[in-house]
């Protein structure tokens, strides 16, 4: 490793990081983060925290688990590499997509399609979607409907389903034919209405405006996140995704549930789908199917649509990328399933979760910046900071950095996004590491 003033000078001189800009990174230099143990990481000058971001959404299983290291050091030994475009097949492809499909069964998802990342298993779930309506003779399926305030990636078709200006606006014109219906955000909807339930009949009522306006008949698909996570942890009332599910089916558009967050246990429940008691036609998946040591993504296929690829000689896949299936990424996908089936990982994540959740409640007595506190669910959960309860203004972007800040030199890792504090920890934190966590919060939302 380069020493310690070389990495400062260059961290935002010469790299341009995601999600900032490089005159930020210059004058805001990023945390420049040097080793790992459990759940803590450590930066360049040696300063330990608890890591409440799990990487991004994908550590589940923390920084040291020994089994998923092991299989990608005994793999990159014997296989590095191979494609499995046609022709080709590689044995760990094969095996994960044994594997993932008994894991996704119950969600009625059984086919695997294998990506390098949560963007592509979107965009391979948006290309996917119009050429299963051609392939059945109904060409006139190409549109795309999904949730403001969701997130579904960086290339241009999951940009274009994107619900937030942020990652939109600089790069438009993006895809046309892509609609977006209002979340279920009980917090601030145009509905202003704060009853879950009332709210996701509202956004639902919407739903069905808009494909009537459009013509169901010119829908491919609808692409929802079960609970909002990157636009700022939107659990939506229990009955949403069922009666968007519904509305779906009944008008012939294809659903498909990104869970690149939410599947392999974040939610308390093995995928958001089944979290909220649905089948989705497509689930996309990535981050901890190879607890982030490994760029990978699955798209998981459901029956419907197995029936029209499956038995159809012209149904030829023009998609795909050269790390479709590494035999890495497999091999650390299926020694990160086992570990996350050992350990059972979802009852840890539903009841640290319920403590980080209760904790940032009662911090929201504690203090007025916090307008809204959102989770329940597993070990998803974010604090929305304004400036003024009463007029629900948001909070200025330096406060909510000094509370990040604060928070960081007082023992943990959290997430700024927009207002909104994230906490998504490894799903194998301990009670003692919630608390740390927890206090460092109090910390931070106490120094303003
Ligand atoms: N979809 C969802 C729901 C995500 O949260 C993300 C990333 O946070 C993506 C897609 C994009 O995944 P990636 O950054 O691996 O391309």
């Amino acid at each position: 490793m380069k020493d310690s003033n070389f990495l400062k000078e260059n961290n935002g001189r010469v790299f341009w990081h995601p999600m900032t800009s490089p005159e930020d990174s210059i004058k805001n230099p990023p945390k420049i983060i040097t080793a790992s143990n459990g759940v803590r990481i450590s930066d360049i000058d040696g300063h330990e925290v608890v890591d409440a971001v799990g990487g991004l959404w994908n550590v589940n299983l923390g920084y040291s688990c020994a089994p998923v290291k092991d299989a990608i050091a005994a793999q990159l030994e014997r296989l590095p590499y191979y494609s499995t475009f046609r022709g080709s097949s590689n044995d760990a492809a094969i095996e994960l997509a044994f594997e993932l499909g008994e894991f996704f069964a119950p969600d009625g998802v059984t086919r695997a399609f294998f990506t390098s990342g949560g963007s592509d298993s979107v965009e391979t779930a948006l290309r996917l979607a119009r050429q299963y309506h051609k392939l059945r003779g109904d060409s006139g399926r190409v549109k795309f409907l999904s949730l403001k305030k969701g997130y579904h990636g960086t290339h241009f078709g999951g940009a274009s389903v994107n619900g937030n200006a942020n990652f939109r606006t600089a790069y438009e014109p993006l895809m046309p034919g892509c609609h977006h219906i209002p979340a279920p955000y009980t917090y601030r909807n145009p509905f202003n209405e704060s009853d879950p339930e009332k709210l996701a009949h509202l956004c639902v009522a919407a739903l069905e405006d808009e494909i009537a306006f459009q013509g169901a008949g010119t829908i491919a698909a609808m692409i929802m996140e079960p609970i909002l996570g990157a636009g700022g942890v939107i659990p939506p009332h229990k009955s949403f995704a069922p009666m968007v599910a519904d509305v779906c089916k009944r008008n012939g558009i294809l659903l498909i549930t990104d869970e690149v967050i939410t599947a392999y246990g974040r939610t308390g429940a093995w995928s958001g789908a089944r979290l909220w008691g649905i089948k989705p036609d497509m689930m996309c998946t990535a981050k901890a199917i190879t607890n982030g040591y490994f760029p990978f993504g699955a798209l998981m296929i459901g029956e419907q649509m197995q029936e029209v690829f499956e038995n159809n000689p012209a149904a030829k896949i023009g998609h795909g990328y050269t790390y479709s299936g590494h035999p890495v990424g497999a091999a650390a996908a299926l020694a990160c399933l086992a570990e996350t089936k050992r350990l059972n990982v979802v009852d840890n994540a539903a009841a640290r979760g319920d403590q980080l959740y209760q904790g940032c409640l009662a911090l929201q007595e504690k203090y007025d910046i916090i307008g809204d506190v959102r989770g329940g669910h597993g070990l998803m959960t974010a604090i929305e900071m304004v400036s003024d309860r009463a007029t629900k203004a948001p909070i200025d972007a330096a406060s909510a950095m000094k509370v990040q800040e604060v928070a960081y030199q007082s023992g943990a890792m959290v997430r700024v996004s927009g207002p909104n504090l994230i906490l998504s920890p490894p799903l194998v934190l301990t009670e003692a590491d919630a608390t740390a966590i927890l206090d460092a919060l109090d910390a931070g939302f106490a120094a303003l």
